[in-house]
């Protein structure tokens, strides 16, 4: 257990360490917890460039040394290997909460240490915020709405979700964090901020991650067949890491809490996918299909005008213009395979 009133004792509810509103410290000290991951990486990324300090905060479970090797050496950057189910003592300002592992195939690979990560691990980061003043950022996902009974999905829908799935570690666990999020925001006086995201891919996702724009993309450059579960009408809507980077800190520094969709709402069958992925890599690319997995969400597309109209905020890349920066990324990888 970790002691109380450690080196910055001063509590979020006291609010006397926050700045007056809109005034914004030159640098901060943020840290990133899953920092290491495909979606963290690109936000320390963003972070370090416009100048704050950053320490990811990674067990490497999904996450890989080599995202952030760029930045070893910088003095602003710091990478701890820490399991955030465990309690941390550090000293920030800002904390995205973005360790959990997010494929299917991995989050389902020990779920019970799934579920610790997402209720133990966000309430370490909240207990966290609490004790030094920090603001919070949960990155939460379009799973909390299940296979969903409304489509598009808005934010005010609350969900049709199995609580004893193979996927509710992952599911249910994400919607634990939101209400633990909301209860030291309500009970402690945390600033505290909820993205929901919906479907992303992008450079650095990993190669065998199970997640399907992974999966085909590294399967047509290996000229296999593209896996198409189930009869492949199933829907997602893909977006773009940049935008979802971009959304998330706006989403930050905004005086909202949210929760705000942040996905591209551009909706595609998987059938559909694997045409576009096709067309970009290779026309002879095949499909191939497989059984569907259980408590498959049948469709999933966001309804973002929340976060248009209050957060300015809306994705700028098309699959079409996305895909090809994910494949360079993923031919190289490949190629130092061999
Ligand atoms: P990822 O698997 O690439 O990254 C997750 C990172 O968290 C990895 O670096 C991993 O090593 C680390 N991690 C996992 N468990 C940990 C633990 N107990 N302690 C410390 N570190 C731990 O996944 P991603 O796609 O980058 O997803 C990042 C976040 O965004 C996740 O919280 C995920 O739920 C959320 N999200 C992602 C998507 C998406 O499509 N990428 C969609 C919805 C939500
Ligand atoms: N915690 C942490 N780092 C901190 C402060 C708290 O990891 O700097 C952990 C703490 O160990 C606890 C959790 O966050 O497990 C919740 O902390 P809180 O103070 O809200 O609750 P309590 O310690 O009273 O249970
Ligand atoms: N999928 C597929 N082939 C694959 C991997 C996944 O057809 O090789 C399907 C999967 O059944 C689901 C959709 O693609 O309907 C999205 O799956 P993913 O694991 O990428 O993310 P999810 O949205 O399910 O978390």
């Amino acid at each position: 257990k970790i002691p109380r009133g450690g080196t910055s004792s001063v509590s979020a509810a006291s609010g006397t360490r926050r700045l007056p509103v809109g005034v914004r410290k030159p640098s901060l000290r943020v840290v990133v917890t899953g920092g290491a991951g495909f979606v963290g990486s690109h936000l320390v990324d963003k972070l370090l460039a416009r100048g704050d300090s950053v320490i990811v905060v990674d067990n490497f479970f999904t996450g890989r040394k080599d995202n952030v090797a760029h930045h070893l050496g910088n003095p602003r950057f710091e990478l701890i290997r820490h399991d955030v189910v465990e309690p941390i003592l550090l000293e920030v300002d800002q904390i995205y909460h973005v360790a959990c592992p997010a494929s299917p195939v991995h989050y389902k690979f020990n779920p019970i240490k799934t579920i610790k990560t997402n209720v133990m691990g966000t309430l370490n980061m909240l207990g966290l915020a609490k004790r030094v003043g920090a603001q919070f950022l949960l990155t939460s996902t379009s799973e909390v709405y299940g296979d969903p009974l409304e489509h598009p999905q808005k934010e005010s829908y609350w969900g049709h979700v199995n609580p004893i799935g193979v996927r509710s570690c992952y599911d249910e666990g994400k919607r634990t964090a939101e209400t633990l999020t909301m209860d030291y925001h309500r009970g402690a006086g945390v600033e505290v901020r909820i993205a929901r995201i919906f479907n992303t891919y992008g450079p650095r996702m990993c190669l065998d991650d199970g997640r399907v724009v992974s999966n085909f993309v590294a399967q047509a450059l290996r000229k296999q067949p593209m896996t198409v579960y189930g009869d492949g009408k199933q829907t997602r809507s893909f977006q773009y890491v940049s935008d979802l980077v971009d959304g998330l800190v706006t989403l930050m520094e905004s005086n909202h809490i949210g929760p705000f969709n942040l996905g591209n709402p551009g909706e595609f069958t998987m059938l559909e996918l694997a045409q576009v992925v096709k067309e970009t890599i290779d026309p002879g690319a095949s499909v191939e299909f497989k059984p569907n997995t259980a408590d498959d969400p049948h469709m999933r597309k966001p309804d973002i005008s929340k976060a248009k109209s209050l957060l300015n905020w809306e994705p700028k890349i098309s699959l079409k213009q996305g895909l090809p920066r994910m494949v360079s990324d993923f031919q190289k990888r490949i190629m130092e395979e061999k």
